[in-house]
């Protein structure tokens, strides 16, 4: 049973030292236990997170310990009701080939319902973080101008998805030229905008001619700096992550632009709310058939970064956090 541990806590960008590969026995199920294979493993922003010590609304991964994440298993062995070998599952057992479970946060998998990591996709926690944060936080109406970053990830695909379907004109951030033209012509958003252009500020003003209703807040830094003068009267701000700032070892230097912001959610009556999706999985059923539906009629388009082998987990992950991803990050630890 392979196994990647977190080494030690990493100070800034992670590192390979950051990560350890270990050989256990397969353990065997007891009463009331499963014993579970996994087959795909998620790859996913907050992983940075659990790798800090600190408080957070989730406990850190202990150094020593296995690193967290979503997967999808197939239960190879089972002593717990209702499980029985080879049914496939959703799973939290993390960077590992095998896993015990007590059936815990597990939830059974329909194998005809698609391709089955698109459980840790499209159609699981990072789909339902767009859909929700999306439409219970940002509401969105007909005609209004929706920007959403990290365009082309897994969260911001779906969220400009689906702006375009509730009829909004939608516009994308993302970090290559390659992402812009797979965001506009592949997923039909109105414009992307590539946030590394020297003059990006300028372009997303541009693509942007009736201000800014919604801002779907992904990543912070300097993209969220370029959205504020162009936010409008009454705009919203699901806070969803801020990706530029997870490596950063200290506050950034310059002048404090606190009270400016302050002034803007002032004057302009801005609706800033945070969400972490756990939070909100009463409504996930909802989702799910609402997704599945889109999926099937080609109103959403998905796309899948696999790379294959445990072993690549730890370096597929750095790359996740320097934009090196194109897609939804999956690795593929098994065969089904
Ligand atoms: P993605 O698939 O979008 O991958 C991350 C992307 O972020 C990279 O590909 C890169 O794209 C972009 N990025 C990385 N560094 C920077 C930077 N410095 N500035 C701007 N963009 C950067 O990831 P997800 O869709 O899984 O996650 C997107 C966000 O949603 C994250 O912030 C994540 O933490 C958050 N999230 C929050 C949840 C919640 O409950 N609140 C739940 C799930 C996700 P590019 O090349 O375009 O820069």
């Amino acid at each position: 049973n392979r196994q990647i541990l977190l080494a030690a806590r990493p100070s800034g960008a992670p590192t390979a030292e950051n990560f350890d590969l270990v050989e256990r026995e397969v353990p065997t199920a007891g009463p009331g236990q499963m014993l579970l294979r996994t087959l795909f493993l998620s790859l996913d922003p907050y992983m940075r997170g659990r790798m800090n010590d600190g408080p957070s609304y989730a406990e850190p991964v202990a150094v020593g310990g296995v690193m967290t994440a979503g997967t999808v298993c197939e239960v190879v062995e089972s002593k717990l009701e209702g499980y029985t070998a080879g049914d496939i599952v959703l799973a939290g057992s993390g960077w590992q080939d095998y896993a015990l479970s007590d059936g815990e946060a597990v939830r059974k998998l329909d194998p005809d319902a698609g391709p089955l990591s698109y459980a840790l996709g499209v159609l699981g926690m990072p789909g339902f973080t767009a859909y929700i944060g999306l439409l219970h936080i940002g509401q969105p109406k007909a005609g209004e101008t929706v920007v959403v970053s990290a365009a082309s990830g897994a969260v911001g695909s779906v969220v400009g998805q689906i702006a375009k379907l509730k009829g909004c004109r939608v516009v994308g951030v993302a970090g290559t030229p390659e992402k812009c033209d797979y965001v506009t012509q592949e997923l039909g958003f109105d414009v992307c905008v590539n946030y590394k252009d020297a003059d990006f500020a300028d372009q997303l003003a541009a693509a942007c001619p009736d201000g800014i209703d919604i801002y779907y807040e992904n990543v912070g830094g300097a993209v969220f700096q370029a959205v504020v003068p162009l936010l409008n009267t009454w705009a919203r701000i699901p806070v969803c992550g801020m990706i530029a700032h997870y490596n950063a070892t200290a506050l950034p230097e310059g002048p404090d632009r606190t009270p400016l912001l302050m002034r803007n959610i002032l004057t302009k009556r801005l609706l800033v709310r945070g969400f972490i999706i756990f939070d909100h999985y009463a409504d996930f059923p909802a989702f799910f058939s609402e997704m599945t539906a889109w999926l099937k009629d080609g109103s959403v388009r998905y796309r899948e970064d696999m790379v294959e082998g445990l072993e690549t987990a730890p370096e597929a992950f750095m790359g996740l956090l320097e934009g090196r991803n194109f897609g939804k990050l999956v690795v593929k630890v098994a065969g089904p």
